[in-house]
């Protein structure tokens, strides 16, 4: 399918998934939420309740024990747990992470991972990229692994590598030829499968980092750490290339994520600019306060339209990079704004936990962070898309 014929279902598209998912989530409501949020705990019966329903496996080919479902599925999923006033930050790296090993891993390593992780036995939900000195400059990372007999043995440190604690491997991106010695930037990088149930303590420490979310992240220290020859993805040096679909499924991921959010804030404005009455009326009959919900609604509905595009072109292996950016764009600024005007609508109550409004609110303005910052991705679209001279 090329781009000029791409097909996009516009309406409630995988309507029986979302249905039994928004059936998962209605047993984790806002007070389960809130109380991990507290304990800064990861939410083990959540994450239990949707690997046994399949959902985790949404996007590993039937043949290994999956779904075997479109990208889109699985956007549909997540946005579907954001909507009901979950995050599914716990587990949904499982989705994109697992996309490089299925498209560049061996045969024999897809046997011996993927039908695990399916059955939710195995859990591969850490991305070992962003390091501390490097930040958004990728290319120029410094964790370093040498050949080293029938092995390799690694050096360096990652910060933000979430779930690491809660994760039986990861995906770990480190440099296997010196910068200096590769022609282009890109090059010379490498990823490798790290077993962390062996790598911790033998050369793996890791150190959760206290954030304003509850999100479960970490720094990795890696010294000395030796990972077998056969821990290596795809060939030798491509390893940033091998990690780059799996980017853009998780921007589209990503972006159904800020989806669910930004519906989660209007609907819970809309409900209270109803009910609310001040003045002797509904506070939502103020144009100042329904004007604000109706553009976010206006913003939320041009988002998910870019949002379908672009899982219609990764589904269609087509080109999506472009698409993938703008959608992660689009969506966690559509979901900033819902955020503002559900917390402005919400008054003082907005800053009384048990809302839920404040924990959103927090939770929501990652998206425009991380995985990748909005400036970058401006970046991006001025360079590849418009022509516009390199700025780094
Ligand atoms: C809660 C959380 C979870 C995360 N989880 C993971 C994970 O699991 N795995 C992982 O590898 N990483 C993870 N990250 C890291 C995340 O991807 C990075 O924080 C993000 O890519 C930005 O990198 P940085 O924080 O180093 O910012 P920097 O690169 O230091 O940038 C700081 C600011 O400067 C801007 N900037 C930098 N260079 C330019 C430029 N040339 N032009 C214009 N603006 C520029 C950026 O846009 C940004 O606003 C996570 C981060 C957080 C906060």
């Amino acid at each position: 399918m090329s781009a000029s014929t791409l097909s996009m279902d516009l309406g409630r598209d995988f309507p029986e998934i979302r249905d039994a998912v928004a059936r998962i989530c209605t047993g984790f409501p806002g007070e389960y939420w809130r109380r991990l949020d507290e304990a800064r705990a990861y939410p083990e019966e959540f994450v239990a309740a949707l690997s046994g329903a399949g959902y985790l496996a949404a996007l590993i080919p039937q043949e290994y024990g999956g779904a075997g479902l479109p990208l889109r599925a699985a956007a549909v999923i997540l946005e579907t747990i954001h909507a009901s006033g979950g995050n599914a930050g716990a587990c949904h790296a499982q989705m994109y992470v697992m996309g490089t090993l299925l498209r560049h891993g061996s045969d024999e390593q897809k046997e011996r991972y993927l039908p695990a992780i399916a059955a939710g036995k195995l859990r591969l939900q850490a991305f070992g990229v962003t390091e501390p000195s490097t930040g958004s400059d990728t290319t120029q990372i410094k964790t370093r692994a040498e050949r080293d007999g029938d092995g390799y043995v690694v050096h360096g440190q990652k910060i933000w590598t979430s779930r690491a604690l809660q994760s039986d491997l990861m995906l770990l991106l480190a440099r296997t030829e010196p910068a200096s010695a590769t022609a282009r930037r890109a090059e010379g990088l490498s990823v490798f499968l790290v077993d962390l149930r062996q790598a911790v303590g033998n050369g793996i420490e890791i150190r959760p980092i206290d954030t304003m979310i509850n999100h479960n992240t970490t720094e990795v220290f890696i010294d000395g750490l030796r990972i077998p020859a056969d821990a290596l993805i795809g060939q030798e040096g491509q390893g940033f290339r091998h990690i780059l679909d799996g980017m853009n499924a998780e921007r589209i991921l990503i972006a159904a994520e800020a989806l669910g959010d930004a519906r989660y804030f209007i609907d819970r404005a809309t409900r209270y600019a109803r009910d609310r009455q001040v003045f002797g009326q509904p506070i939502g009959a103020n144009q100042g306060v329904q004007f604000p919900i109706a553009r976010c609604h206006a913003e939320t509905e041009a988002a998910d339209l870019m949002a379908r595009k672009a899982s219609a072109l990764f589904d269609a292996q087509e080109p999506c990079g472009a698409e993938a950016n703008m959608a992660k764009l689009l969506a966690s600024e559509a979901c900033w704004h819902a955020a503002e005007s559900c917390f402005q609508t919400f008054g003082g109550f907005a800053f009384a936990r048990e809302y839920d409004i404040e924990r959103k609110w927090r939770e929501c303005r990652l998206f425009q962070t991380a995985p990748i910052s909005t400036n970058m991705i401006l970046a991006y679209l001025g360079q590849h898309v418009l022509g516009m001279p390199r700025s780094y």
